[in-house]
């Protein structure tokens, strides 16, 4: 079955075209034959295409929309150039969307229908960023691939449904939940998933066996303690802000700041979130960048101040995080890193395992430094009762195996 994958946002798309099937899945050998992205929607639109061969091509069109964006990008899919030997649209048998927001309704991936569509509506004022976007992908798809072609909605909250209440009941007053379904909710949930999917692959294990914490560090960050192979908790919240350090967003903070921020700089309060959200973490601290690599670089090569700050805090927090998830799933067998930075700094994984001796973590520096580009694997010592691991995430793998369940009616994992 080809799966179109699609992550839809403001002004971009992300899509990945996924060969899959039941067999396929069993032998974990599914086929990515096109990925890439469209930025700047609305305009004169930059497309980049990953072809399977490893090639990248970057080129220009005018898109004025997102309907101009999906029909643009299932004629490439279908055309000679792409390399993927679909040739027309109806060789794209079905689609798959991550949608972030899928509330306390959606527990995990379901077709979209009239009802579903409708569910995802009413998350739109807990996700106002985020929702309406992905309808707007999912009725450009529905348009430009007519009704007759499956998709599928692939929530970021959905594996977080299993967090008790003790964890996602925040303490203020209880009929806030009730009335404005006030929670944790926690994102990323693919990411984690994937993740913790990947490990007991590797590891041998069943899925009711696995015990760890999961790191997902790219240009957003989140935490999460799995644990018989489902989330007990997650770090970020309400929304996304909460928890880790990221590239631009705080993680936690102290809520009275919000008022005294707006009071002292003379901003609302929504302009006090949008500072939060997008001024403040890596880039706030440094005055420089979120950009993980660049700031690695100012402070090793110029050892600049706040750039090294910058990445004190980060790692400090990230680590305070493991030491909280350990404690709330009694021990775990292994810290789990994945994301941009998770994968692919050495410097930073061991910064965040730094001090970890007395949990059992000893970390393997040889190990640790080949862990790059993408390798997966351990770079704890073989005597370490906790262990550290890099496994690369695939969400887009992960939503094209779950489409291909639920067009199929193959059950889903839980
Ligand atoms: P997103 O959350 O947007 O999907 P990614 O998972 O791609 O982001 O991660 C982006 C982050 O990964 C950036 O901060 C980038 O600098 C960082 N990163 C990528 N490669 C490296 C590297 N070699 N060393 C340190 N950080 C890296």
């Amino acid at each position: 079955m080809n799966i179109l994958v699609l992550n839809v946002g403001s002004a971009t798309l992300k899509f990945q075209v996924v060969a899959t099937d039941g067999e396929r899945i069993a032998g974990d050998q599914d086929a990515k034959l096109l990925r890439g992205q469209i930025e700047r929607i609305g305009g004169e639109s930059v497309i980049t295409i990953r072809h399977a061969d490893g090639s990248t091509r970057t080129r220009t069109a005018s898109l004025r929309d997102m309907r101009a964006a999906v029909d643009w990008l299932v004629d490439h899919i279908t055309s000679p150039e792409s390399g993927t030997g679909l040739t027309a649209r109806a060789d794209i048998h079905a689609v798959g969307h991550r949608v972030v927001h899928g509330g306390e309704q959606f527990r995990s991936s379901v077709l979209v229908d009239d009802t579903v569509l409708q569910g995802i509506e009413d998350n739109v004022e807990l996700a106002p960023l985020h929702n309406p976007h992905n309808l707007r992908g999912i009725e450009a798809t529905r348009k430009a691939l007519g009704t007759g072609v499956p998709q599928v909605a692939v929530f970021d909250t959905a594996f977080h449904h299993t967090l008790p209440e003790h964890a996602y009941i925040y303490a203020i007053p209880y009929p806030l939940y009730r009335r404005h379904r006030i929670r944790r909710y926690g994102f990323h949930g693919t990411s984690h998933r994937s993740i913790a999917y990947r490990f007991r692959k590797i590891t041998g294990r069943e899925r009711g066996e696995v015990r760890i914490v999961t790191l997902h560090l790219g240009n957003g960050c989140s935490a999460c303690g799995i644990r018989d192979g489902v989330s007990i908790d997650t770090s970020m919240g309400f929304t996304p802000l909460e928890g880790l350090v990221m590239g631009t967003r705080s993680g936690d903070i102290d809520a009275a700041l919000l008022d005294y921020i707006a009071a002292k700089e003379g901003l609302s309060l929504s302009q006090v979130e949008a500072m939060l959200n997008s001024q403040s973490g890596l880039l706030g601290i440094s005055g420089l960048t979120n950009d993980m690599r660049d700031l690695l670089a100012e402070a090793n090569e110029l050892n600049d101040r706040r750039a090294r700050l910058a990445i004190d805090i980060f790692c400090y927090r990230a680590r305070k995080y493991i030491g909280a998830y350990l404690a709330a799933l009694g021990g775990a067998e292994a810290i789990v890193f994945a994301g941009g930075v998770g994968e692919n700094s050495p410097q930073i994984r061991a910064r965040i395992c730094e001090g970890m001796e007395w949990a059992g973590l000893h970390v393997d520096g040889t190990a640790n430094a080949a862990l790059v580009d993408g390798r997966e694997g351990r770079f704890s010592t073989d005597g370490s009762s906790l262990h550290a691991w890099v496994v690369p995430t695939d969400e887009e793998l992960l939503i094209a195996r779950d489409t291909y369940r639920v067009v199929s009616g193959v059950p889903l994992p839980g």
